[in-house]
């Protein structure tokens, strides 16, 4: 009896110790998506359409009636960018989503005349393979023209790219889809009127607390048509305030309401530079 008794609570003793052991674990790995929204998790009026995934290598909101992502958040710094080679096979379907919600499939953009437009970057995750599949997710990706994706689009990303690597700028980076017209690839996957990209840029190692009136935020709204390579992104470039008017999401909502007024009014010039 004796001898059960010591062996029950040696038992015990192990599991307690494994359940805390897993949770600390589990909690390390379960925080890194917090970096991801560190100015806010926007927020629209009406939130039964917003499923929120968070990843380590970003953060989205998935509207599940219109197949794609309502905004994806991701934090940029020069420790992003690796050596990883671009994973070279399918999009994947996302399997964070609900059980009973669509999963957008690769198949579904093939010969739909769209590409399939990553939000973060696959360089901008190349530190590790698990990193830079996470953004191969069909989540993470909306249907942009070939003018868009190749040009415009990647342009402003080069740009991301040198403010990190070669300026050891700390970015925020908030992107995704203005929908208005209601157009889908083969009544599924919604798309786009234009894209927004939104670009809060701060020092290597700053955060929420670091940001000020003076603060240099780039937000562009580009037109997803194929024809507009004559101009460049900075022909797109746009307010804050406008594209949150354009799609009813507050973004930088933890950021001071008075410096929010400020930063969310400019219109990025590169003489800010
Ligand atoms: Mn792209
Ligand atoms: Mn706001």
């Amino acid at each position: 009896m004796r001898s059960n008794k010591i062996l029950i609570t040696l038992l015990i003793l192990f599991l307690a110790f494994n359940v805390s052991f897993s949770q600390s674990t589990s909690k390390k790995s379960s925080t890194k998506w917090k970096k991801h929204v560190a100015l806010g998790i926007p927020t629209d009026s009406d939130s039964s359409d917003d499923f929120i995934i968070k990843r380590p290598q970003y953060v989205l909101s998935y509207n599940a009636d219109k197949n794609v992502a309502n905004w994806v958040s991701w934090n940029l710094n020069k420790s992003w960018y690796g050596k990883v080679k671009r994973w070279s096979g399918s999009f994947f379907k996302d399997p964070l989503l609900p059980k009973d919600v669509y999963k957008v499939k690769h198949s579904d953009y093939t010969n739909s005349g769209y590409d399939r437009g990553h939000m973060v970057r696959s360089e901008e995750r190349t530190k590790t393979v698990t990193d830079n599949k996470s953004t191969f997710y069909l989540s993470n990706v909306l249907p942009q023209t070939a003018d868009l994706n190749q040009r415009l689009w990647l342009d402003l990303e080069y740009y991301c790219q040198s403010l990190c690597v070669d300026s050891l700028k700390e970015l925020y980076v908030m992107a995704g889809g203005v929908f208005h017209s209601g157009n889908r690839i083969e009544s599924l996957v919604s798309i786009p009127d234009s894209c927004f990209k939104i670009i809060v840029v701060l020092n290597k190692g700053e955060g929420l607390s670091d940001v000020n009136a003076n603060t240099e935020v780039i937000a562009v709204m580009m037109p997803n048509k194929d024809g507009i390579i004559d101009f460049d992104w900075k022909h797109y470039t746009t307010s804050i305030d406008r594209i949150e008017k354009s799609i009813g999401y507050d973004f930088l909502n933890m950021v001071d309401e008075d410096i929010q007024k400020m930063i969310e009014l400019k219109v990025y010039k590169e003489c800010n530079n």
